[in-house]
């Protein structure tokens, strides 16, 4: 409130005035440095990789970070043919076509699917990497070329072949093998480990390096905006252009799966890439869940089989996924958002 008009306040309000200029007159002095600093210690690179477009923001007192987040989305790169479904040069693909027979890999490969498998069991097989045959079937592989509903025969039949119970490992030898025709795919898991290498490249070079990657939308932070002020990512509506809500982090992951960027749609009806591997059909009852973790690897795997789960039960997520160390907000069918309480710590500073 103003003070009045007695001449005992036409001081104060002199002092309110002189004191509201400083401000503002410092506070334009600080704007201006901020935005110096911003555009002086982000390096943002832009390209395509893990199928999907890549955003690396990243900024080093040390070296240049453009060194930084060209060997980041080199890597990226390297990780998009090494684990892809289809590529020649794909360990996937090697194991994938010699069934029954033990195939040596090496320790990346061996992890990720192992870590793969352990996320299987986790979820009770919501999330399982020998969806191959299935999404083969559909034509969710490769370019996306052979897009169809199959026959319920075809299904049925497909679903024989499913299961990672059927991928064996063998530690001493680092091998892995799969069994009763099953067919290994990686593509709910790899973009979170790329992103997760992200990170550690980024701190190879200098472990004070700040910044994030983003792929397709999920998100890996390097370090703290300006090493200290938390990014602020924004959970996109799944039907509408529009941000629903607002995820303040200075350090983890997010990652999204939704039904609104690679489905198809027949009489009406949208079939999408996240399949519900007790049914052979797309995960019904959610548009999208989003998860928040400290990896991007545990976000990437737990958002696809948070969809899978939370159509048919996402009290079950909401309560149970913070226990895994991840935070879901997920939009059901119509629109409805639910969260888990511990989502709420990562919503405003
Ligand atoms: P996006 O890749 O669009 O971010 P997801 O992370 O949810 O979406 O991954 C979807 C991909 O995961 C599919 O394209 C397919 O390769 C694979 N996938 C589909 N259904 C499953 C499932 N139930 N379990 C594990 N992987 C799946
Ligand atoms: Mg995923």
């Amino acid at each position: 409130m103003w003070p009045s008009d007695s001449n005992d306040h036409r001081v104060t309000r002199r002092n309110v005035i002189i004191f509201s200029s400083l401000l503002l007159g410092s506070l334009a002095i600080l704007l201006t440095l901020l935005l110096i600093r911003t555009k002086d210690q982000y390096y943002e690179l832009r390209d395509f990789a893990l199928g999907t477009s890549v955003r690396i923001v990243v900024s080093s007192q040390k070296i240049n970070p453009r060194t930084i987040a060209e060997a980041i989305l080199e890597d990226m790169k390297r990780i998009t043919y090494k684990f892809s479904f289809t590529d020649e040069r794909s360990v996937v693909k090697k194991i994938n076509d010699h069934p029954n027979e033990w195939v040596e890999v090496d320790e990346e490969t061996y992890s990720l699917i192992k870590a793969a498998c352990a996320f299987a069991e986790l979820t009770d097989g919501a999330f399982d990497p020998t969806v191959g045959r299935l999404l083969e079937l559909w034509g969710f592989t490769g370019n996306y070329e052979n897009l169809r509903v199959p026959s319920r025969e075809e299904i049925e039949e497909a679903l024989k072949h499913i299961g990672y119970k059927n991928v064996l490992f063998d530690d001493k030898n680092m091998r892995v093998m799969v069994k009763n025709g099953v067919k290994i795919d990686l593509g709910g898991i790899a973009k979170g480990y790329a992103l997760d290498r992200t990170r550690q490249i980024a701190l190879s070079f200098d472990e004070n390096a700040t910044g994030f990657v983003e792929a397709g939308g999920d998100i890996r932070i390097i370090g703290p905006k300006f090493g200290k002020y938390p990014w602020v990512i924004g959970v996109k509506d799944p039907r509408e252009d529009n941000v629903i809500d607002y995820i303040y982090l200075k350090s983890g992951a997010v990652a999204t799966s939704g039904d609104y960027e690679r489905y198809f749609v027949v009489d009406g009806v949208r079939y999408h890439h996240i399949l519900d591997p007790s049914t052979g059909y797309p995960a019904r009852g959610v548009w999208s869940v989003t998860i928040v973790a400290e990896d991007a690897t545990t976000a990437d795997a737990l958002s696809t089989a948070g969809f899978v789960m939370a159509g048919k039960d996402w009290r079950k997520v909401v309560l149970d996924f913070p226990n895994m160390g991840a935070h879901p907000l997920i939009v059901l069918e119509g629109g409805t958002i639910e969260k888990s309480e511990t989502f709420k710590l990562f919503e405003r500073e």
